[in-house]
């Protein structure tokens, strides 16, 4: 139990979602927000992914930003810190290759054994990662079979789909009754535990706190999965689904909406808070 803490002086920390915010929610490019990214890196503000995605396709994409920052998996689920990042002492649940990892989540082991009573409620009709092979992922996702396998590696968090005749109500029962909750990304429902991006991301805060006081943060998303991280930070921004409309269960006085889908919203809110706050 002792790593290091940051010795920086930071003044603002981003975190963003991945799926329909920084990427594209067809293509998954992250193009159209390059130059804000940009401007962050010349900023020294880190750029922290919290996403329902898996570590595994969290560090593809970390490589293609060359982005070197922690990041947050699985809705909350952990979040994995560099070994070389922080400098001071900070608790954490176990090493693993080059990362300290805080564990929020509960083992994907016990959330499949509660996925099969809820599965048992419309019989072939709610299916979840763990049923579906890898090309029936890419083929859901829009992705490459070898993008879908990463997505396959599920650690805390369980997407799922399932037929409208199905009772949502009676599927959150089941999972409250095992203290496990239902969310939604853009394009799945997620069955997970007592986390969720806005836990993860108020420890991580804290880490950094102990060098950086005055700290402000900034959050992206685009989805329900998103609002416990855009209700813990300072400026949170609303990006818009790729119908142009917001999110409408995302309800927050302090929120902004960017003014564009996606990426091109990510970017266009940016500019817009850099030339303005930052
Ligand atoms: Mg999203």
């Amino acid at each position: 139990m002792s790593p290091y803490r940051s010795q920086k002086n930071y003044q603002y920390l981003v975190f963003t979602d991945l799926d329909g915010t920084l990427l594209d929610h067809e293509t998954y490019s992250f193009e159209p927000a390059l130059s804000a990214l940009n401007a962050f890196k010349e900023r020294n503000i880190p750029i922290i992914i919290c996403t329902s995605k898996t570590r595994a396709e969290i560090e593809i994409v970390r490589t293609e930003l060359h982005n070197t920052y922690p990041f947050i998996s699985e809705n909350g689920g952990a979040i994995f810190i560099p070994k070389n990042y922080f400098s001071d002492v900070f608790p954490f649940t176990k090493e693993e290759s080059d990362y300290f990892v805080i564990e929020l989540g509960t083992p994907y082991s016990k959330l499949r054994e509660v996925f099969e009573q809820i599965k048992n409620l419309n019989p072939g009709k709610i299916k979840g990662f763990g049923d579906f092979t890898p090309q029936e992922v890419a083929e859901l996702c829009g992705f490459s079979v070898q993008k879908a396998s990463l997505a396959k590696k599920r650690e805390y968090d369980e997407p799922f789909i399932l037929e409208n005749d199905t009772d949502l109500k009676k599927i959150q029962e089941i999972a409250e009754e095992a203290s496990l909750q239902i969310t939604r990304g853009g394009r799945f429902y997620h069955l997970l535990g007592n986390n969720d991006k806005g836990k993860a991301i108020l420890l991580l805060k804290n880490i950094y706190k102990e060098k950086s006081e005055h700290l402000k943060s900034i959050a992206l998303g685009d989805s329900l999965n998103d609002f416990p991280m855009l209700e813990v930070v300072d400026y949170p921004i609303l990006v818009q689904k790729p119908d142009e409309s917001y999110d409408p269960s995302i309800k927050l006085k302090n929120l902004i909406l960017a003014s564009g889908k996606g990426p091109s919203g990510w970017s266009k809110a940016v500019f817009k808070l850099l030339n303005k706050s930052l």
